[in-house]
């Protein structure tokens, strides 16, 4: 540590005591000479008063003086103020032994005696102001500390290893709820109310510290307060140690930071950790004895993603800060609602961009959940000014409304919500859905499906079946789309409808994506061997296939594997494609057709049909779903439909394949509207490869 500096001597003011004038003039000259600032007392008496008036930072004190004589005076002053806090050093007669020695017991700091060998009495007098100043400095600091943290509101703890005894100040109790003259003075006292997960990193950090292997303590953990809700709090401290380095003893602060860990940053509102510590809690098994009904809503804005691109990073904020605070108002103000509603208490919390969480406990019944939702709705429904445009905004909503009795957890409530969301958001934008039993089971069945699915990958149960694309004008064999079959050993087969979409939640997509490409490519460099003229192979991509890092590598590779013509593979993927980063999709697609590589948009016009981007995107060929060829021949609307698809088609110069013809009807009407190509079981349902070999071949 740095030696405290001396203050300018023209700082220090020092009291000189002595009944006789000449005696007192004499010093205070020779002390002012020295730079020092000088008061003088004519006796014991005006001493007293003036050292209990003033802040003196030394006293010279004549022993012998008629009034009232030294030693009283600085047993007097030294009731009040120790050796730290104002110096004193006697002045004496030299052969006075005796009375130095009680002055020395009685608490002076030093002496001098007379006559005055001034060298040594600055000597001494700057010795006992260097101690002084240190201990001021040390003082003022300490109060400085004890001030910042008052203002901080942070909580001070002082641990004294040699005796194990550990000071907590009163914040630092109250901080946690304790009644702070209960009985709280040991290590365990704080560590048993620490969260279990973090007690052993605190500990460690401590230890390490302790040892002189960090330069701080600095732990956030979780501690529980006294009305049984955990907080977050952040413990700094530091060691001081003896002059061998072993810590004597360690101090530091607590302060309260769950508000920046609980709280989403942007919304202020509770983030999902608070949301889910309630919900912890109200579950809790000891609690929920007490019978009672609760609904969780997990709240997921619709399109919100999609529109950050349109409305910009600032905007979509906006509107997610608007929601929040209207969904909070709503259910914190109004009282009504409780009322309406007859739920006790309610919580709100953003889980992540576009994603709330309501939990509402000591719900009436059955029917509360589906009002409150219908409420919340209503709430995220009124129109948002951005940008001085009104815009509405919709919201999917999952529900579970329990008992507290069902012996459900937390995480599995959660888990049950976000299924029930799943399918609210299938259901289309701005609907809600309540989880149920049966729900509950198809989600075990799922998951059972996807521990198959992973089977089948590797044991063959994969197929592929090959579906001909005919050429309408003269019925000719133009190409033919794979199609994916799982031959389930139990349950039969099940439809790529079914397992696509698992394949995609659980991450298999990728192994199933790449098989599918690698044997329908396989399979098509067979079929060339016995075709005299080029066969088109459509292979079905999914979105998530086509946004995989370094896709065109892979189908690159793969048709480089099979010796596929890259000009003969189209890729079909659907328009939902449209309502991704753009750019991103547009640099895939263009790589892909740069190759040869076709892309065809599937099911075209069930979704979000975008002319805009048909021409920008290097699209070669549109299939017409085929909800609307099924209708063409009774259905003027569908009709016009495909005609007006067909006219954009053919301008764009993108090649239309007709799906799912059925009747001979509706092949005729195609060709009358000049359809090109066209797909359907009215020609042929998806057969084997090698049937399909048996009908190029003659
Ligand atoms: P898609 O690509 O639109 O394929 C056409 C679907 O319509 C096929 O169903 C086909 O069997 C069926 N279909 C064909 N003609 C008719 C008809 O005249 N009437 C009726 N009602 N249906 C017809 P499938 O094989 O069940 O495939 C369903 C969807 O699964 C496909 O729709 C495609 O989106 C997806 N899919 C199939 N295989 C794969 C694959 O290997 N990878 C990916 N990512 N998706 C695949
Ligand atoms: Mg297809
Ligand atoms: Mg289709």
């Amino acid at each position: 540590m740095d030696k405290p500096k001396l203050p300018l001597q023209d700082d220090t003011l020092i009291l000189v005591v002595d009944d006789n004038e000449m005696n007192r003039d004499l010093l205070v000259r020779r002390l002012e000479r020295r730079g020092f600032i000088t008061d003088t007392a004519d006796g014991g008496k005006q001493a007293l008063s003036k050292i209990s008036a003033n802040t003196y930072d030394m006293v010279l004190l004549d022993i012998n003086m008629a009034d009232l004589d030294g030693i009283s005076v600085l047993t007097k002053v030294r009731e009040t103020q120790d050796t730290t806090q104002l110096p004193i050093i006697m002045v004496s007669a030299r052969d006075a032994s005796e009375s130095i020695a009680e002055a020395i017991n009685g608490g002076a700091n030093d002496y001098i005696t007379k006559p005055i060998d001034f060298p040594v009495a600055i000597a001494r007098i700057n010795t006992q102001l260097e101690v002084y100043n240190a201990h001021k400095s040390l003082r003022e600091s300490e109060e400085r500390y004890a001030l910042a943290f008052r203002g901080a509101n942070d909580g001070l703890w002082d641990w004294n290893i040699k005796d194990g005894s550990v000071y907590y100040s009163d914040r630092w109790k109250e901080m946690l709820g304790l009644d702070i003259n209960a009985k709280f003075d040991t290590p365990d006292d704080w560590f048993n109310l620490v969260h279990p997960e973090e007690l052993e990193k605190l500990k460690q950090a401590i230890e390490t510290h302790l040892l002189g292997q960090s330069d701080a303590l600095e732990q956030e953990y979780r501690a529980l307060h006294s009305d049984g809700t955990f907080r977050w709090v952040l413990t700094r401290g530091v060691a001081s140690r003896g002059a061998d380095g072993q810590a004597l003893r360690i101090s530091g602060s607590q302060t309260d930071v769950t508000r920046s860990k609980v709280y989403d940053p942007i919304t202020s509102i509770p983030n999902k950790f608070l949301f889910m510590d309630r919900l912890e809690w109200l579950l809790d098994k000891d609690r929920r004895k007490r019978l009672g009904r609760y609904a969780v809503f997990l709240i997921h804005i619709d399109r919100l993603e999609e529109l950050r691109e349109t409305l910009g990073p600032v905007a979509s904020e906006e509107v997610v800060v608007t929601l929040a605070h209207r969904l909070m108002d709503s259910l914190r103000t109004e009282d009504s609602l409780s009322r309406m509603f007859e739920a006790e208490a309610t919580t709100i919390s953003r889980h992540d961009n576009a994603d709330f969480a309501v939990l509402a406990e000591g719900c009436r019944d059955e029917t509360t959940a589906p009002k409150l939702a219908e409420r919340l709705r209503q709430v995220i429904n009124k129109p948002i000014q951005i940008d001085g445009k009104n815009m509405v905004f919709t919201a999917s909503i999952g529900i579970v409304a329990g008992a507290m009795d069902e012996g459900l957890e937390a995480p599995d409530v959660i888990a049950h919500a976000s299924s029930a969301l799943v399918r609210a958001e299938r259901k289309g934008p701005g609907n809600f859905e309540l989880f149920d039993k049966h729900m509950q089971q198809r989600a075990i069945s799922r998951l059972k499906m996807e521990t198959d699915l992973r089977r089948a990958v590797a044991d063959d149960e994969l197929a592929l079946h090959y579906q001909p694309i005919v050429k309408l004008t003269d019925g000719s064999i133009a190409g033919c789309e794979a199609l994916a079959r799982w031959r389930h050993p139990k349950r039969g087969n099940i439809p790529p409808a079914e397992f696509i979409p698992l394949a995609e939640e659980s991450g298999l997509i990728d192994v199933i994506g790449d098989w599918v490409l690698e044997e329908a490519c396989t399979q098509h460099k067979r079929w060339e061997e016995h075709s005299e003229k080029p066969i088109d192979l459509s292979v079905n991509f999914s979105l998530l296939q086509m946004q995989r890092d370094g896709v065109e590598d892979r189908v690159m590779d793969i048709l480089n594997r099979t010796q596929m013509d890259p000009n003969r593979l189209k890729i079909e993927i659907t328009e939902s494609i449209f309502m991704e980063d753009m750019e991103r999709i547009n640099g895939i697609l263009t790589n892909l057709n740069n190759e040869g590589i076709g892309i065809a948009i599937d099911d075209f016009g069930t979704g979000y049909s975008s002319l805009q981007y048909l021409s920008k995107l290097p699209i070669t060929h549109l299939k017409i779903d085929r909800s609307f060829v099924g209708d063409v021949s009774s259905d003027v609307a569908a009709q016009a439909i495909v005609q007006s698809t067909l006219l954009m088609a053919q301008s764009l110069g993108i090649q239309v394949v007709a799906e799912g013809i059925e009747t001979i009807d509706q092949e005729a009407l195609l060709k009358v509207l000049k359809a090109e190509y066209g797909q359907g079981y009215h020609f042929w349902r998806p057969i084997s490869g090698d049937e399909f070999a048996g009908l190029i071949k003659g």
